[in-house]
């Protein structure tokens, strides 16, 4: 911004401030009110939704823009600003003002950003906070590293394959709010596009320029086989720490756990298709996801724990085992559990507790919440214990208080502190003698002050004399008007208010220095002490982070094994296998909107034989559930749950990943078939014998043959070259006749019953595949005018008649949904029998040998086949 104008000595401080932060939201404090000026006083009022004012004219005429917030409700605009992505630099005066020689001192006594916040106002609910590091080398893999320094946590790691996308995938679970982003020239433009597009509340923020690898703890390095761009993403991330949260550096801690390295990889697109944490309808913010839906956890560090969990799942058959285990141990334990979750709901948000602690912005009340969270962490533990050996894990070893912690506390902070440290009554008394020493000096005090006035009271006989303060005149005694005549000689006048006089005696004045001194050293010792007791904790940090996750995920475990409880979830079997098998299988989230109405389904796919599906059925009928249902189930199963089904198998999965419909794409920024390809693409690249494909409708942004066939070729990569297990729906019915050839593809289609003019969506899969769109009846469904039905009716049988050829259709009548293709056919006649449209769809110059005779082979046995059937 243009630096004001304005020379005042005010100004020349602020603009100061200003140059030494630069990029941020400087609120300066004047009187009671944290100002922001010229297009910081803009952007302040259209954010917050407050005046914009401006400041008189200065010698050049200027009139400055300003707009304020009140000092008492910092807090909650601060919270509204980060939220909405800003870096707020807050400069506060640092010297009484009453004291101050000439200006008052300011200084810049915090910096908020939204991955560094600590304050609960500031953050978004219980959910994790992360703050992101990310490098991008012009070549390799990039690198990313993340920390929450509400709870101490720290993960790194490098993704799968060069470029943006696989960085991306890597970050995506986070779900960062702050994004410090590094990267070499040619690729920060693009990485910063990309990461603003997925994370679009993200702040960006460039990587520190200087950033030695010396300044990351040893703690915090990731390992030397990782190379050098986690080198660097872990180093600019401890260095932006360093710069806006210092304190907190120390409390933080690699997380490693047993098997990290394999898991479930969910990429951006596979976590918002799926809505697993976040709904995809971004006009209905608050519409159902996997976690909303299975969220009974009942602490903060469960429901964290939960959503890392369902972003994060395991593919590590040991780990994955032992989850299992412990939710089947929970099961068996029946009203037991319900006895632990009431315990669990005392347990306060520990570790942003300790994180405020290390931070020093922890107020007394909170201390006295970690006191009863830590006391009933033995009750815990006693009920982890009565589990069946070994089952719960390590839980019992990690559900430990740090040593000393709880003694501290119990000794030092009285049972109902004050609200802010400066307030008495926050230290137990016997706690320091110092300060009871000074506590009883004071108060003292206090009763010769009572003693005083009743005895000017009975010596000058005026009953209504009082002893009372202000903070600019200190103690006086009062007289009314009408009394004024019986004060003596040794009062002297202090001060005159409307209907009274106020004065001050020698004694008062003694009395006063005694009671105010005593005030004061008691202030300091009681700071003192305060902060003598934070850093007394400060240690015990990382260790309350360690125990809070242990919480978290006996909340998270014991939620899984209330879900089973209640609704009959079945512990499924997840082995080195590629099967994947699920018998009456449920949608997860439907399965709870819908209770009781959910029609379940069986998946059967081995692997080998069977190991592609497609799936066909009307509009309606089901088909995009029963996808969604597949991959959540997987998820759930690999981050330790049961499952809404009779009984499943699955063989581990290590990508996961979707294609489904256009409407979260829509104004993404490219157009509709564009995103498709590159979707697919995208999988293609990254997909392999051990993924799980969901693909909802391939090709459909494009005319008719454009589609099939590249529907009909995606296929067949994934047969051929992927081999994982694909499940892919679409309304390319001759897809099912196609892939007859695919000695590894199925196919399935979702039931419709017809009565006369009604259709009935059964929602239940039956093995073949259908052909009948119904999509008259469902426009009927939709309230389209009858006249406008009709209408199509007449169209939809004059057509039919024509018999107008089509692919794949060459002898029967054309059915409603290839009109479009028919208005679109132009010079080029439409190929009259499929294996025209499948010689059209090839190219023989980018064939190898191999294809080329297993594509003779199989049209030729195709068309036999048609032959020997006689065109039925
Ligand atoms: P399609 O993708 O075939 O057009 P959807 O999967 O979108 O169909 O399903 C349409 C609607 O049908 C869903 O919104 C849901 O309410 C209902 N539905 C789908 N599957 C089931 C099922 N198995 N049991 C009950 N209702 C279902
Ligand atoms: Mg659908």
């Amino acid at each position: 911004m243009a630096a004001p104008a304005s020379t005042t000595p005010l100004f020349a401080q602020y603009n100061g401030v200003k140059a030494r932060y630069p990029g941020h939201l400087v609120l300066f404090r004047v009187g009671d009110f944290f100002e922001a000026f010229g297009d910081d006083a803009k952007l302040l009022a259209r954010e917050l939704e407050i005046v914009l004012t401006a400041r008189a004219p200065d010698s050049s005429g200027e009139r400055l823009p300003m707009a304020g917030v009140p000092h008492h409700a910092l807090d909650s605009y601060l919270g509204r600003l980060v939220r909405k992505g800003y870096k707020v630099a807050v400069c506060d005066q640092v010297e009484d003002a009453r004291l101050a020689r000439g200006l008052v001192r300011r200084e810049v006594t915090r910096v908020v950003t939204p991955g560094t916040a600590l304050e609960e106002r500031l953050l978004p609910g219980p959910d994790h906070n992360f703050l992101a590091s990310v490098q991008l080398p012009a070549t390799g893999p990039g690198a990313f590293a993340v920390v929450d320094i509400t709870t101490g946590e720290w993960f790194d790691g490098v993704a799968a394959a060069p470029g943006v996308d696989a960085l991306l995938a890597e970050l995506a679970p986070f779900v960062p709010r702050e994004i410090v982003v590094g990267a070499a020239a040619p690729t920060l433009a693009g990485l910063r596009t990309t990461l603003q597009r997925e994370f679009p509340s993200a702040r960006l923020e460039p990587a520190p320029v200087e950033t030695s690898a010396a300044g990351l703890p040893s703690a915090l390095a990731p390992p030397a086989a990782a190379g050098p761009s986690a080198l660097a993403a872990a180093g600019q991330l401890a260095a932006y720490l360093r710069a806006t949260q210092p304190r907190l550096i120390g409390s933080i801690e690699r997380v490693v756990f047993a098997g990290a390295d394999r898991r479930l990889a969910l990429d951006a697109r596979t976590l918002r298709h799926l809505e697993v944490t976040r709904p995809m309808n971004p006009d209905d913010p608050h519409g159902a996801t996997l976690l909303s839906s299975w969220d009974e956890t009942v602490t903060a560090p469960g429901r964290r724990t939960l959503g890392l969990w369902l972003r994060r799942p395991l593919a590590d058959l040991a780990a994955i085992r032992e989850r299992h285990d412990a939710v089947e141990a929970m099961v068996g334990r029946g009203a037991e559990l319900l006895g632990l979750r009431s315990e669990l709901r005392t347990f306060a948000d520990l570790s942003r507790i300790a994180a405020r602690i290390a931070g020093r912005r922890v107020h007394p009340p909170e201390l006295a919440a970690l006191r009863t969270s830590l006391e009933t962490v033995g009750r815990l533990r006693a009920w982890v214990e009565r589990a069946p050996e070994g089952a719960l894990g390590d839980l019992r070893a990690r559900l430990t208080v740090p040593a000393g912690v709880l003694e501290r506390l119990t000794t030092a902070v009285s049972e109902a502190p004050p609200p802010t440290p400066a307030g008495p009554g926050l230290f137990r008394a016997g706690f320091s003698p110092e300060l009871d020493a000074l506590a009883r000096a004071e108060s003292d005090g206090m009763a010769q002050l009572e003693a005083l006035e009743r005895r000017e009271q009975e010596a000058t006989g005026i009953r209504s004399l009082r002893i009372a303060y202000n903070s600019v005149f200190g103690y006086y005694l009062e007289v009314t008007r009408p009394h004024l005549a019986k004060v003596p000689e040794r009062f002297r006048r202090k001060q005159t208010v409307a209907q009274a006089e106020r004065f001050t005696t020698d004694e008062l004045q003694r009395v006063e220095e005694t009671i105010l001194s005593a005030r004061d050293r008691r202030a300091d010792a009681e700071a003192q002490a305060w902060e003598q007791l934070l850093a007394e904790i400060d240690p015990a940090v990382p260790g309350l982070h360690r125990l809070c996750r242990a919480v978290g995920e006996l909340d998270t475990l014991a939620t899984f094994a209330l879900l089973a409880q209640e609704r009959g979830y079945v512990r499924p079997v997840v082995d080195d296998s590629r099967v994947l098998q699920i018998r009456d299988g449920r949608h997860p989230v439907l399965d709870r909107t819908l209770a009781g109405q959910f029609v379940p389904n069986d998946t059967d796919l081995d692997g080998g034989g069977t190991r592609l599906l497609v799936l066909t059925g009307p509009n309606m009928s089901g088909k995009s559930t029963y996808m969604r249902q597949i991959g959540l189930l997987v998820i759930l199963a690999q981050a330790g749950a049961f499952l809404p089904a009779r009984a499943a198998r699955i063989g581990r999965v290590s990508g996961l990943f979707t294609r489904m419909g256009f409407t979260d794409e829509i104004g993404r920024g490219k157009s509709s078939f564009m995103v498709e390809m590159s979707e697919v693409a995208e999988i293609l690249r990254a997909a392999d014998d051990r993924s799980l494909v969901l693909l909802d409708e391939v090709g459909r942004g494009t005319s008719t043959f454009d589609g099939l066939a590249l529907a009909w070729a995606t296929l067949r990569h994934l047969h051929d070259r992927v081999g994982g297990r694909t499940v892919l729906a679409t309304h390319y019915h001759q897809l099912t006749e196609l892939i007859q050839a695919l000695p590894g593809a199925t196919s399935a289609h979702l039931a419709v019953r017809e009565t006369g003019d009604e259709v009935v969506f059964l929602h239940r899969l039956v093995p073949g595949s259908t052909d009948r769109s119904y999509g008259l009846h469902v426009a009927r469904l939709a309230g389209l005018p009858p006249e406008l039905v009709v209408e199509a009716e007449r169209l939809l049988r004059s057509l039919e008649a024509s018999g107008v050829s089509l692919p794949g259709r060459a002898r029967r009548a054309a059915p409603t949904r290839y009109t479009q293709a028919i208005l679109l056919a132009s010079d080029a006649p439409a190929p009259s029998s499929a294996a025209e449209a499948a010689l059209r769809g090839v190219d023989p110059e980018r064939m190898t040998p191999m294809e080329a005779l297993q594509f003779v082979t199989e049209w030729r046995r195709r068309v036999m086949a048609e032959r020997t059937d006689g065109g039925a």
